[in-house]
């Protein structure tokens, strides 16, 4: 026979079932004389507990507490107002926001729950902060239930932490502004490329200016992505809601990929004719073509041989993939198969995740910075959707995701945007045009890209000109960028 910790006797012939003990004088003083001796043991490690330990009653008032809480938060006597008891005796007391005292006592003396939380409290020396944890316990001599408080000053942890995160939102702060400084050249240079290439040429200059326009249109996508994934982490970063077809985002998207995959030798399939889609929904078609192109770029990259696969359906009932959605939504699935190289079941775990690639020596190879899909994942959970991937070795892989979107019930929306639509003419040329830009170099490529497709071009160098100038006369386009300066 022998006792467990809680001190209830246990047979230790048959197990574990308590039993009546029934003891000799003897038994009793040797059985009394090892309590006192764990007890007296139990002290000695609260004595010497670097964490601090308080009990309180219901009422929230101090009871007793080891050492290292009476050197942190003072005196153990109960009156307060006595000489030598300068602190508060109150549990809540110690906390400088009272409102999450408050709430924690409540919750764990009403609902018994044992709460952990990070919270300042005060201190003879002003306020610390403490990783502390409340429950209720039972007094084991009077048998009234108690509060057991223990506390562990994280301060440093929390100065630490502190100074890591805005060491860490400064360093993306200048990846943004070095990204969005970088990327005006870039554009400058591709888009000088370009009309360099419908330039007269030989052909050997004509196949570097090819080669060069598919490098700096590479960069591009890099430093794009790299500012989406910034504006994406710290938040900075808005989902439209908007009318839109989505049988004609998800063709634009294939639209873009289209080439390459021709140039592979790769079919490019769609279920788009066969599959009836809501005309128009409202959400953000931009970030939904961006989601697609990803995907579908993936694919081509990743696919020697075979075909690609766009397949847009309609997703009933609530799968466990399913998100949440509400009367006027409907949720719309995208899955982009392929018949590529695969990917390993441990690698489907971690590649949307930013900076992931399955083979760092994949990226020499296929070229690509790793934050593709961890971009899709945060547009996706913006857009309140789902994402997932399935892939085998060799066979291919299925990448998709199932976002939900509005129907949109105001049928002028529907209006505008379909007449819109209808009535613009795709080949326009001799318009009277009206480009509002600061930069001179994006003035000259502008007007020389816009003369080149036949059109007539007038610049304004900011908002005020170009009020002078459209009073001055008429113009059937003005392009200008929404932070241009009246
Ligand atoms: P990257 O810019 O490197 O392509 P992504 O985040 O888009 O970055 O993709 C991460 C990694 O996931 C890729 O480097 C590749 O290893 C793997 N991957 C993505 N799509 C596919 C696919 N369709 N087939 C095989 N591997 C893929």
């Amino acid at each position: 026979m022998y006792m467990d910790l809680s001190g209830v006797f246990i047979d230790d012939e048959d197990g574990s079932l308590p039993r009546q003990a029934i003891f000799s004088e003897g038994q009793k003083q040797i059985v009394t004389a090892e309590i006192d001796q764990d007890t007296l043991r139990s002290v000695e490690i609260l004595r010497h507990l670097p964490v601090a330990v308080s009990r309180f009653n219901c009422d929230g008032d101090l009871i007793g507490q080891n050492p290292q809480a009476q050197k942190l938060f003072g005196s153990t006597c109960l009156d307060a107002k006595k000489d030598n008891c300068d602190t508060n005796t109150s549990l809540l007391d110690r906390f400088v926001d009272r409102d999450l005292g408050r709430n924690i006592i409540e919750a764990v003396l009403e609902e018994g729950v044992d709460k952990h939380v990070e919270a300042q409290q005060h201190m003879p020396h002003g306020p610390r902060w403490f990783a502390i944890d409340i429950r209720r316990s039972l007094d084991p001599i009077d048998a009234n239930d108690n509060i057991i408080y223990t506390a562990q000053d994280i301060t440093d942890v929390i100065h630490a932490k502190k100074e890591a995160d805005s060491a860490n939102n400064a360093k993306t702060e200048l990846f943004a502004i070095l990204a969005h400084e970088i990327r005006t050249p870039l554009h400058q240079v591709h888009g000088f490329l370009e009309l360099l290439g419908h330039t007269e040429l030989t052909p050997q200059q004509a196949e570097y200016v090819k080669l060069m326009e598919s490098s700096s249109a590479t960069m591009m996508c890099v430093i794009s992505d790299l500012l989406d994934f910034t504006k994406l982490e710290d938040g900075n970063f808005e989902i439209e809601s908007i009318p839109f077809d989505p049988s004609e985002v998800a063709s634009s998207a294939l639209g873009v990929v289209l080439p390459k995959a021709a140039a592979k030798g790769l079919v490019l399939q769609n279920n788009l004719d066969a599959v009836q889609l809501p005309k128009f929904l409202c959400g953000d078609p931009n970030r939904l073509r961006q989601l697609l192109i990803n995907f579908l770029t993936n694919s081509v990259k990743f696919t020697h041989k075979g075909k690609i696969l766009l397949d847009v359906s309609i997703v009933k009932g609530d799968g466990s993939q399913q998100p949440k959605t509400n009367d006027d939504q409907v949720v719309l699935e995208f899955a982009v198969s392929d018949t590529g190289i695969g990917i390993s079941s441990e690698h489907q775990k971690i590649i949307f995740k930013e900076y992931q690639q399955v083979d760092r020596s994949a990226s020499r190879k296929y070229a690509g910075s790793g934050i593709g899909l961890a971009i899709c994942q945060k547009l996706v959970e913006k857009m309140d959707g789902t994402i997932g991937v399935s892939s085998e070795i060799g066979r291919g892989s299925t990448f998709w995701s199932r976002i939900p979107f509005s129907v949109d019930s105001r049928s002028h929306n529907t209006h505008i945007y379909a007449t819109i639509h209808d009535d613009f003419p795709s080949d326009v040329r001799d318009l009277s045009i009206l480009v509002v830009e600061d930069n001179v170099i994006n003035q000259k490529l502008a007007k020389d890209m816009l003369k080149r497709l036949g059109h007539k071009v007038t610049l304004a160098a900011d908002g005020l000109k170009a009020v002078e100038a459209a009073e001055k006369s008429v113009f059937d386009l003005i392009l200008m960028d929404s932070k241009s300066q009246y």
